[in-house]
């Protein structure tokens, strides 16, 4: 039995259903289940402890920005023709959904909905919500409040409600003692603040921990005296080889270096890198001969999530983590062919694409490269190609 429009917060009710012999509380067909908001306040202080303020920040908006869109798929299936007629009254079901759900209290200031000409703005008060009163452990700025699960929530219900992305911000918060909260919400575009959508995107931190990883292994060799800053040598021979790495440090040319194993390749490609002018960008080596062949492709270009069976986390590759600095390929003879064209499409265009993206990335690496194999032997042999050499 359907509860007329102009009582749609009854209407609402009615779809929460508590069901304690078989454990299911569901709102319309969302499961849901009855937290302690100590236990939701806690996990809240854990990640901005864990991930820090900027990611902590992140992770909470994206959490409620999933809450917050399924509840406006819910709106948009079960109440379409408040929808058409009554956009505004359709729009309000989320406040009312979040105060069912126990969040806040929403109370409007000012609401202007139009679907069809996308325009939005909102500008609403949060009393007594949640999040506002969860213990502080965060030092905000005077500019910002600090209730993201409930912006998010509000940007995913809004943008879902509107099918256009709408971003809140709060101007005054409980949570740095404002008696209430006040979020305002307009169309991304119209905040000019392209920083702020960072917090709708999913932000890995695997890979800054691989970059980080690198620079240790980096720092750790150095230490242990593997790869020297400085080159020692006597021979007429090694001071040839002297002056033209010197001659190629302050050039950005791609730099191909022969020799048998052992003679210390890696140690000329650092000794060009810390002498050229991306001393203080990052020097990434691969050993291409030390990767297995299904693997080297996602490590040197880097993989989308789902690109492969295992594929479970976006990373960069080492193309991208040089990005800026030099990126030192030892053993390129090694590299199996269908690597060396994408290696060559890198080298001409100066773009990179992860395995299983269509999106290119601008990539400004220096290369260096060095081999043992005889490469214009392996050329004839058709093992390398001609046009990447
Ligand atoms: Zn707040």
């Amino acid at each position: 039995m359907k509860e007329p429009k102009e009582r749609p917060l009854l209407d609402l009710a009615s779809l929460l259903t508590i069901n304690p012999q078989t454990a299911q509380i569901r709102l319309g067909d969302s499961r849901m289940v009855l937290m302690h908001t100590e236990a939701l306040s806690y996990l809240r202080k854990e990640i901005l402890e864990t991930l820090g303020l900027e990611r902590g920040k992140g992770l909470l908006i994206r959490m409620g920005y999933a809450s917050g869109r399924r509840d406006a798929e819910l709106v948009k299936r079960e109440h379409k023709d408040l929808l058409e007629q009554m956009p505004d009254e359709a729009f309000w079901l989320g406040p009312q959904l979040h105060m069912l759900e126990g969040v806040t209290r929403v109370e409007k200031v000012k609401l202007e909905v139009n679907r069809a000409t996308g325009h939005f703005y909102s500008e609403l008060l949060w009393e007594g919500s949640w999040e506002g009163e969860a213990p502080y452990n965060e030092a905000l700025s005077r500019e910002e409040g600090g209730c993201w699960v409930q912006l998010g929530y509000a940007s995913g219900y809004t943008s879902t409600f509107m099918d256009r992305l709408i971003l809140y911000k709060e101007t005054e918060c409980q949570r740095r003692l404002d008696p209430v909260c006040r979020i305002i919400g307009k169309p991304a575009e119209e905040w000019n603040d392209s920083e702020y959508l960072k917090y709708f995107e999913p932000d890995s931190v695997i890979n800054d921990l691989l970059t980080l990883q690198e620079e240790v292994s980096t720092l750790r060799e150095t230490l242990s005296g593997r790869s020297q800053g400085n080159l020692i040598g006597q021979s007429p021979a090694f001071h040839e080889v002297f002056a033209l790495l010197s001659a190629a440090a302050d050039s950005h040319i791609t730099v191909l270096l022969t020799g048998e194993t052992g003679v210390g390749k890696e140690v000329f490609a650092r000794w060009l890198h810390e002498h050229g002018p991306r001393a203080d960008q990052p020097f990434v080596a691969v050993n291409c001969a030390a990767i297995p062949h299904e693997l080297i492709e996602s490590e040197l270009f880097g993989v989308e999530k789902g690109a492969y069976t295992g594929a479970q986390q976006s990373r960069a590759g080492r193309f991208e983590r040089a990005h800026g600095g030099t990126l030192f390929l030892d053993e390129i003879g090694d590299l199996p062919p269908s690597a060396q064209v994408k290696l060559l499409r890198v080298l001409q265009n100066g773009e990179v694409e992860r395995l299983g993206s269509m999106e290119s990335r601008k990539i400004n690496v220096r290369l260096i490269a060095a081999t043992n194999v005889n490469l214009d032997q392996a050329i004839r042999q058709n093992q390398f190609r001609a046009d990447l050499y």
